[in-house]
């Protein structure tokens, strides 16, 4: 019987019961005005004299409060039309009210876009935060993004698979979160820093197209657009070269983007090597839009790819410039296989950039043993150290992989470019807070000495 409060735009002259928040109260003296919301929109509701029981009780709300509320749709007089909102030219005329819930005071405002209120405040209450219509409108934003994506990949015949949250270290250039096994004494799981071994794994079972929004976990310096966790539309494709994933990638991000209404700067999207964006911008991530741009909230994405394979690690030794798993361009596997030239060698990644934000990354990965082999040894990986941590791969290339190469995007980044949003925490629902605790509840918190010794754990003071 519900009618959401955006639906009352539609509905004068109509009886309706609405639920919701009391949002905001004027009280004129012979009249009160509520704000009604609820997660559609907000409606005025006008109560006056002359309905005395519903008056009286009207003069006890407060905000926040939750309420139901029936009553008569009404088309308000011309000058009264609040053009601002989407129900301003209707009023509710009450009928009955109910008071759901009474609310204290909230430690902040709700009716502000929220950038003033202290980062900890706003966490620690992020139910209140969230209430805000900006992260309303992001987490809307959010999950739009991400169902649109699904059904494309659906389209395009991908089938979405989970992988293990517990699991072992992959390395992906960060520090790993760790469980600690009761089962096995002084032995510790890694949360995943992507999943990209996993689904390296479900190209040799023969899955050929795989996506998954999933969840990576990386201990690293929080950032504006870092945090501990974040999640990735991750997607791995069987049979195809650096251009085939990069056009599928294009047009999925095309079409979801597109079809949320928002406008892409160039198509198809511009492509840069390394090099031509060294030397251009100074860096190999860069924001390509006008002020014009920025003001629309149009979308300038670009390719960047020709990178390195490696860098020097500071200890004198080679390292890997983005993914382990990567192959290097064809042209290079010989000198890879060589550990030759190691300064000059390509990588087959390509990373996408929108409005000076890295949102997208990947490649075509080594699917023969001896290739991924190559790379350990050409970062100064002993045979053995290379069996301890990646024999599992070996031995599964060992079996007939498919040439296979995939991109992950980080949900978070591609919507701070939507939402036009400079910190990850304002596309989450509960971010951690800068000083890297969670939002509402304490963690990290101490364990129980119980637990601790279930875990074989001490804590060393
Ligand atoms: N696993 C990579 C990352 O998290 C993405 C990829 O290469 O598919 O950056």
């Amino acid at each position: 019987m519900r009618t959401t409060i955006i639906e009352t735009k539609d509905r004068d002259g109509e009886s309706v019961e609405l639920f919701g928040w009391v949002h905001g109260r004027r009280d004129h003296g012979k009249i009160i005005f509520i704000d009604l919301r609820d997660r559609s929109g907000m409606v005025q509701v006008v109560f006056t004299p002359h309905q005395k029981e519903i008056y009286a009780q009207a003069e006890k709300l407060r905000g926040e409060w939750v309420v139901r509320l029936s009553g008569k749709v009404t088309a308000r007089p011309e000058k009264m039309v609040n053009a601002e909102i989407p129900t301003g030219k209707v009023e509710v005329h009450p009928e009955a009210l109910e008071i759901l819930a009474e609310a204290q005071t909230p430690p902040f405002p709700l009716d502000t876009d929220g950038y003033d209120t202290d980062e900890e405040l706003r966490l620690k209450y992020r139910y209140l935060d969230l209430r805000r219509s900006r992260l309303q409108r992001n987490l809307k934003l959010r999950s739009e993004f991400i169902d649109r994506a699904r059904q494309f990949l659906f389209k395009k015949d991908f089938l979405e698979i989970e992988t293990p949250i517990l699991t072992e270290s992959t390395p992906e250039g960060s520090r790993d979160f760790v469980v600690p096994s009761r089962l096995h004494p002084g032995k510790f799981f890694a949360l995943p820093q992507s999943p990209q071994q996993y689904k390296q794994l479900l190209m040799v079972a023969g899955v050929e197209r795989y996506f998954q929004i999933a969840r990576c976990f990386r201990d690293e310096d929080l950032r504006a657009d870092r945090g501990f966790e974040h999640t990735q539309i991750d997607l791995e494709m069987s049979f195809v070269n650096q251009a085939d994933v990069m056009a599928m990638d294009e047009e999925m991000i095309t079409t979801v983007v597109e079809s949320m209404g928002f406008k892409i700067k160039q198509k198809p999207f511009p492509v840069f090597s390394y090099q031509e964006a060294m030397a251009k911008f100074g860096a190999d991530k860069f924001d390509l839009r006008t002020e014009e741009d920025k003001k629309n909230g149009t979308l300038a994405y670009a390719w960047v790819k020709d990178f390195p394979f490696f860098e020097k690690d500071g200890g004198g030794g080679w390292t890997f410039t983005h993914n382990p798993f990567s192959l290097s361009q064809p042209e290079h596997v010989d000198w890879l296989m060589k550990g030759k030239n190691i300064d000059q060698i390509i990588t087959t990644q390509y990373d996408l950039v929108c409005n000076g934000f890295e949102v997208g990354g990947g490649s075509i990965r080594a699917h023969r043993s001896d290739h991924l082999q190559a790379v350990f040894k050409v970062m100064g990986y002993t045979d053995e150290r290379i069996e301890k941590n990646f024999g599992h791969m070996l031995e599964a290339f060992r079996y007939g992989a498919p040439p296979h190469g995939g991109i992950a995007h980080g949900v978070e980044r591609n919507l701070m470019t939507l939402a036009g949003e400079s910190y990850l925490r304002e596309v989450q629902a509960f971010p951690q807070t800068s000083s890297g605790r969670t939002a509402i509840m304490s963690a990290p918190s101490a364990l129980e000495k119980d637990q601790l010794k279930e875990l074989h754990l001490k804590v060393s003071e």
